[in-house]
């Protein structure tokens, strides 16, 4: 398959064309821009960590069944992808209060939301995409009420899916955007799933482990994105936990059966 021409440069990734029609490839860069584009710089190695979290998810919710934009990894930063017709809606999803919804309304940062919260922003930079709500969408004609119960259906299930995978790596996942675009009448999940895109907090120490830690400088960001990609993939580090050192007593059985406990179960997610 061959590049062909740019079709669209956002603030972080570029989509090009290719020789086949019904596929794209997204080039993950190194730019990385906060509020609204007012804070930009290029680290890196950012763009692979990104990529490569993506696919590990894009092919983790397909597993499960949502239907994703993703193909395959072309290399480390550059991804095949189905060609949607995207819907200029940014659907957030919210575990946890943080951030905006802090800021704009009287929850304390922290709070559990349970049920989650679901808002949606209409993409649309020159308006610093402001907030809708379900008429104003069927309104701007953005979906139909039936894509907006899909929508937020299979936004909700993502999140389930996410948060179960990530509390697995001591992660919580406080919040997320996400966008869909369609595939005739398919909606599918598109654009990227990353440290970008989340909040995420280490359930012990409820440290920053995505963007935040660039947004308000809180530590060297691509030490934590590569930390947090490895967590996340379960890329191998070097070091091994401290317990599987230990050397097994030689005197006592213990019953017989006791298994390497580690790999196996943990590949399943
Ligand atoms: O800033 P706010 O708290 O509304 O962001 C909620 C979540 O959505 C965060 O995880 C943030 O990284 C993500 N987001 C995004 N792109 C935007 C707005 C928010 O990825 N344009």
């Amino acid at each position: 398959m061959k590049q062909g021409k740019l079709l669209y440069a956002g603030k972080a990734k570029s989509v090009f064309r290719t020789d086949k029609k019904d596929t794209l490839i997204v080039e993950f860069r190194d730019d990385i821009t906060a509020f609204d584009g007012g804070k930009k710089d290029t680290l890196k190695n950012k763009g692979s960590y990104n990529a490569g979290v993506s696919a590990f998810f894009f092919e983790y919710l397909e597993k499960y069944g949502v239907k994703t934009h993703f193909l395959r990894m072309l290399d480390e930063r550059r991804m095949a992808v189905r060609t949607l017709s995207m819907i200029p809606l940014e659907v957030i999803v919210r575990n946890v209060a943080a951030g905006s919804i802090v800021r704009n309304y009287p929850f304390k940062e922290g709070t559990k939301l349970d049920p989650p919260v679901i808002v949606i922003d209409f993409k649309d930079d020159s308006r610093h995409d402001p907030m809708l709500n379900d008429d104003l969408i069927v309104a701007l004609k953005l979906a139909t009420p039936a894509e907006l119960v899909k929508i937020k259906k299979i936004a909700l299930e993502i999140n389930r899916l996410l948060v179960t995978l990530l509390a697995k790596q001591g992660i919580l996942l406080v919040d997320f955007k996400i966008e869909f675009g369609r595939q005739g009448k398919t909606i599918c999940l598109g654009d990227e799933i990353s440290m970008d895109s989340m909040r995420l907090w280490d359930k012990k120490t409820k440290e920053s482990l995505d963007k935040d830690v660039y947004r308000f400088n809180k530590g060297d960001v691509m030490a934590t994105y590569n930390l947090v990609a490895q967590r996340i993939t379960k890329k191998e580090k070097a070091a091994r936990p401290a317990a599987a050192k230990k050397k097994p007593a030689a005197k006592k059985k213990e019953s017989g059966s006791k298994k390497p406990v580690v790999k196996s179960k943990a590949k399943k997610r």
